[in-house]
């Protein structure tokens, strides 16, 4: 008889929030729970280029819990290194992490041939941590898996995906070998989504690994509708726009669900809304194709969607910024890091009648945190322009629980574990949650560094 082990490292999104991998060593099976990439910091960063502990082709599969790039961005790297396992997802996490890892392919490959062009980087010449075809290279790995499914691993091991109510098609882990159940919670999501299905309990679990985010904070309750509606009809009365840098998974798809649904209850005046952003427009239609994958009916879906004026090909982008229309104009990146926002922030940063609505976390270091933060100007394309627009932050759409609802999930666990880890936050996000844990549930409660292994018994 085989002998029974079981062993967990943690890889990444340990002490941060990014860079999600995390190695359980069960039976003698080596399963990778996630293969993100670190963002942000650039000593996080240069994490991605770090030698592996093992070499990938010891990996015998991957669970990917969804598709946000700090999850499932660095799968092309891995493919890259060596490794040939399953990519077990969700159907629409299979879809969109396509698109996502597409696009990362692209955004390394354009930073490399930037860094090459002006000279700067260690490496000469610079090269991409993978391409846009190592990207490709990644799909014919991907095993689609519903939630439930019972997904047999072999040496005794099996595992199901849960709801997670974070995106589409997220999911967390139940895992059950070398006779312990295993949950790990992937990225949790609100108590009431605006669109989704509410999240699952975590069921039987011996040991716990939950992501902790919001650890240390209670969302805003500003109200999403009432903040999109004003900063709309301020666009209407100056004659002017209203830019929202577009997060191309679930907020630009949450944005358009809550003006169509302020529409329906005639409080917007007559505007035209435009997206301005082929991932954005990918990862709606993705929504639209699994209709068992959200609450909204097909008929409403396709009512929100079909009220937004799509735009794809850079021409009509650039058609868009020169027109000067009165509009609601929603337009990648997010955290106004690259694309085509930047095009309008040219035209319209200096203009005080102009609104900007940033509605996400603007992570350090990024140019929508230099706003927030109340900068005079901001630098892109190669020169700086004053700040006049009218700036606001819409803090309360958050795809991830908060700690009351973390620790509300907990407690539905069925039976008490015998250690849970706090993974993927910053650590006083984490230590803030252990602390309310152990003195609620009396817990045992760990927080690993990255590179951390830990026996379980
Ligand atoms: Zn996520």
């Amino acid at each position: 008889m085989e002998e029974q082990r079981l062993g967990i490292t943690f890889l990444g999104a340990a002490g941060t929030v990014t860079g999600s991998k995390t190695l359980l060593e069960v039976n003698g099976l080596r399963i990778l729970i996630d293969a993100g990439l670190f963002q942000g910091l650039k000593e996080l960063r240069q994490l991605n280029w770090k030698e592996w502990p093992l070499h990938p082709s010891h990996i015998d599969c991957v669970l990917l819990t969804h598709a946000h790039l700090d999850h499932c961005g660095y799968l092309p790297r891995l493919v890259k290194e060596g490794f040939r396992g399953p990519v077990f997802c969700t159907p629409p996490t299979l879809d969109l992490a396509d698109i996502v890892m597409r696009d990362s392919g692209k955004i390394q490959e354009e930073d490399a041939r930037k860094a090459n062009e002006q000279g700067f980087g260690r490496h000469r010449p610079a090269l991409p941590l993978y391409t846009v075809e190592d990207a490709m290279a990644v799909l014919p790995l991907m095993r689609p898996c519903n939630y439930h499914q019972e997904v047999e691993l072999g040496h005794g091991v099996r595992f199901s995906f849960f709801n997670a109510g974070h995106i589409p098609g997220s999911a967390g882990v139940r895992l059950q070998g070398a006779g312990r159940h295993i949950v790990f919670s992937g990225d949790l999501g609100r108590k009431k989504p605006l669109f989704l299905y509410p999240k699952e309990p975590p069921g039987h679990a011996d040991y716990l690994i939950c992501e902790s985010t919001y650890g240390d904070r209670l969302h805003s309750k500003t109200s999403p509708y009432r903040v999109i509606k004003e900063a709309i009809w301020r666009a209407y009365r100056k004659k002017s726009v209203l830019l929202i840098p577009a997060f191309a998974i679930e907020r630009t798809q949450e944005v358009i669900y809550i003006i169509h649904r302020l529409r329906m209850k005639k409080a917007l005046p007559p505007i035209p809304v435009y997206l301005d952003s082929p991932m954005g427009i990918n990862a709606t239609e993705i929504m639209l194709k699994y209709p068992e994958w959200h609450r909204l009916s097909e008929a409403e879906a396709k009512a929100m969607v079909d009220a937004v004026k799509l735009i794809r090909d850079p021409r009509s982008s650039r058609a868009l910024v020169h027109k000067g229309e009165t509009a609601v104009i929603m337009a990648g990146s997010g955290m106004i890091e690259g694309g085509r926002i930047l095009d309008y922030l040219e035209r319209y940063l200096s203009d005080s009648d102009a609104g900007l609505l940033l509605v996400g976390f603007q992570a350090e270091g990024t140019r929508g945190r230099a706003l927030l933060e109340g900068a005079g100007e901001l630098k892109f394309h190669g020169r700086y322009h004053k700040v006049k627009a009218h700036i606001r932050h819409l803090d309360s759409l958050s795809a991830h629980a908060d700690q009351k609802e973390l620790l509300e999930w907990l407690q539905q666990v069925k039976s008490k574990p015998k250690r849970i880890f706090l993974n993927h936050g910053e650590r006083h996000q984490a230590d803030a949650l252990r602390v309310k844990i152990e003195t609620l549930l009396g817990w045992e409660v760990r927080i690993p560094r990255i590179g951390q292994y830990f026996a379980l018994g």
